[in-house]
């Protein structure tokens, strides 16, 4: 039976380790707080007690924390997983970490005759419990073709952009454009709603205009009712994401990336006013009259 350790069992990681078990993989698990996994113990999987112990023996290690400080803590820490990893283990980077942390990673790990594989994901948590992620890989062909055994528990497609850190450039690119939408689907529903017009039309219309793509319309309505509740993404999780973008940009572009860096002064607000709450809390901030207080 093959085995795997997964690390990072917050809103996603929780769901992707558990098709793990749906798939009848021996399953390693460890998160930084113990409670996350009760539920996944109870269900057969092995609590370990570091990383590295998660790592012992593994054939592959998937790992799904918050940002680069998490991943290198994960992977390169004092009890990391690439402390007792065996040489020819695949290391698959889920995680939504900066375009330079993922080549860093990548140059450590194969230094240690691991095979490593950028595999950050796009979908929310319903779609990472259902097995059901868009998968944007980074990896030689051989060693994503090592890992499509792994791969196949956490989705139905995987798009694979070429050599390590190219998956990364994709989901940092699609994360900055979602991030300006977001921010400026809640500009535009605040200028609306100040100006007195009728919300529900608003809504109807935004819907089937040419403005509405799926991350607006997933937004708009949650945003005019303020219903934040099962918060999917939290809004300092976006604004990483918008700074690792940015800096991207800035490494390629002659230009200022002038919308990336309005999304993240939008976001530092929003990391600033309710960090783990949902990002589309950006219309609360957005939204306050002129003549009130900041
Ligand atoms: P989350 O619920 O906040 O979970 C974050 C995870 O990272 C938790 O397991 C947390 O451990 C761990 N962590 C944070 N700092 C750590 C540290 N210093 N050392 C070790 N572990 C640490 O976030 P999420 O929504 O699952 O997102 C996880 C990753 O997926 C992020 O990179 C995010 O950008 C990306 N992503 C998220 C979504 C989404 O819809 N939520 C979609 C696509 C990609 P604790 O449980 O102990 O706090």
């Amino acid at each position: 039976m093959a085995h795997v350790a997964f690390i990072g069992l917050g809103r996603m990681g929780h769901g992707m380790a558990g098709r793990y078990l749906d798939a009848g993989f021996s399953l390693a698990v460890w998160n930084r707080s113990k409670a996350k996994a009760e539920d996944l113990i109870a269900r057969g999987a092995r609590w370990a007690t570091s990383p590295a112990d998660a790592a012992d023996g593994a054939d592959a290690i998937v790992t799904m924390v918050a940002d680069d400080a998490a991943s290198r803590a994960v992977w390169l820490g004092k009890d990391g997983a690439a402390r007792s990893a065996k040489a020819g283990t695949l290391a698959i980077e889920c995680s939504t970490v900066s375009y330079g942390h993922a080549l860093d990673l990548a140059r450590e790990l194969r230094g240690r005759s691991l095979i490593y594989i950028d595999s950050p994901v796009t979908g929310l948590p319903d779609a990472a419990a259902a097995g059901k992620l868009t998968l944007l890989v980074g990896a030689g062909p051989a060693d994503l073709e090592s890992a499509r055994p792994y791969l196949a528990p956490l989705s139905t497609t995987i798009r694979h952009f070429g050599a390590v850190g190219s998956g990364t450039v994709y989901k940092l690119i699609n994360n900055l454009m979602g991030a300006i939408q977001i921010a400026g689907l809640a500009e535009g529903l605040a200028i609306a709603e100040q100006a007195g017009l009728d919300m529900k039309l608003v809504l109807e219309t935004l819907e089937t205009g040419v403005a509405a793509s799926p991350q607006v319309i997933r937004h708009s309505k949650r945003m005019v009712a303020r219903n934040f509740g099962g918060a999917t993404f939290a809004a300092a999780l976006r604004h990483k994401d918008a700074v690792y973008a940015v800096a991207l940009a800035e490494s390629l572009l002659s230009s200022a990336p002038l919308m990336g860096r309005a999304a993240v002064q939008a976001y530092d607000r929003a990391k600033a006013y309710a960090p783990d709450d949902d990002e589309g809390k950006m219309i609360e901030i957005i939204s306050r009259p002129k003549d009130s207080t900041p």
